[in-house]
């Protein structure tokens, strides 16, 4: 077993190596992908519980690196954000959000587009900027777009409330996304522009089969109303799930039940299927 140590040292070393090697290639790749047009979108369709129709859709962007395939966002978002190349990145996805919004939103599709938004890109100076550009450029109601931020960003509550004030002034809506994670409160939330909170699907996953879990969807649900947001729970994987959901006042989600995130051709083919003229 001693002799065998030296060997499995050596081999955990060279896997260390090589998931560098991985990091370091792909963030050296990153700065050119968007020249190459490697990324692109997926959306999530987001609907209305009760009735399964469906008023929105979360983009999701994929990484179609050129040697190892499709990347997940899990993996290179990180990557992009501690190398601030977030900042242009995340421009480019709201531009292309915001391109697709406008197309649908002129063929009368009325479904509302979500995108999500980094705590480094939303603390850019720019952001503001590049949302009203966005806006200007794509001529639909700002209410068509909203912002997924996290909690994470109220750690600089001061400077995320200025933002906050210039992007409701806009008149795009903000959703807190991964509800439940951080250590925000729902009270302090109220105190800012926020119109949508989602549920974090660990719980949303939980609900039928931990008690815990159960009561604090509950709980964040019930407060969530008396502080006048709008709930959305995300990861719904079970017909059970979305009923908890229904049963405790969550009329809106997303998941796996309804649909995965979609190509941009198959998700086109739902929006005109389910489209009410
Ligand atoms: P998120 O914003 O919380 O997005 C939800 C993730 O859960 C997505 O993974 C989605 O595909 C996945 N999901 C949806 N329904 C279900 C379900 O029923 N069960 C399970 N297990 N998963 C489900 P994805 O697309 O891999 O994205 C992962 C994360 O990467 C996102 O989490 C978000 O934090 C980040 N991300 C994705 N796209 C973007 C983007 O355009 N900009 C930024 N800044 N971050 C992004
Ligand atoms: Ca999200
Ligand atoms: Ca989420
Ligand atoms: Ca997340």
């Amino acid at each position: 077993a001693k002799k065998s140590g030296k060997n499995n040292f050596k081999f955990y070393v060279h896997e260390q190596g090589s998931l560098l090697d991985r990091k370091f290639m792909l963030e050296h790749n990153l700065k050119q992908a968007i020249d190459h047009h490697e990324f692109y979108l997926e959306y999530q369709p987001k609907l209305e519980l009760q009735t399964e129709h469906i008023y929105g859709v979360e983009a999701l962007v994929r990484w179609k690196h050129p040697e190892l395939g499709v990347i997940s966002p899990a993996e290179f978002i990180p990557i992009a954000e501690e190398s601030s190349l977030i900042v242009p990145l995340g421009k480019w996805i709201l531009q292309e959000a915001g391109k697709q919004n406008k197309k649908w939103y002129d063929a009368g599709i009325r479904v509302k587009m979500a995108v999500n938004v980094s705590a480094k890109q939303f603390e850019d100076p720019h952001f503001v900027d590049t949302v009203h550009q966005v806006l200007s450029e794509n001529q639909f109601p700002p209410q068509y777009l909203g912002l997924e931020i996290t909690e994470s960003v109220m750690q600089n509550i001061h400077q995320s409330t200025l933002i906050l004030q210039e992007l409701k002034k806009l008149g795009v809506k903000i959703s807190i996304d991964d509800f439940g994670t951080g250590y925000s409160s729902l009270s302090v939330l109220s105190k800012l522009p926020i119109d949508f909170i989602k549920i974090d699907q660990s719980f949303v996953h939980e609900s039928t089969t931990n008690p815990i879990a159960a009561s604090l969807v509950k709980t964040i649900v019930e407060m969530g109303k008396n502080l006048h947001f709008e709930l959305i729970a995300e990861g719904i994987e079970k017909k059970e799930q979305a009923e908890f959901l229904i049963e405790n006042g969550c009329y809106r989600g997303q998941g796996y039940f309804y649909s995965p995130p979609l190509s941009l051709a198959e998700v086109e083919l739902l929006l005109y299927k389910n489209q009410i003229w």
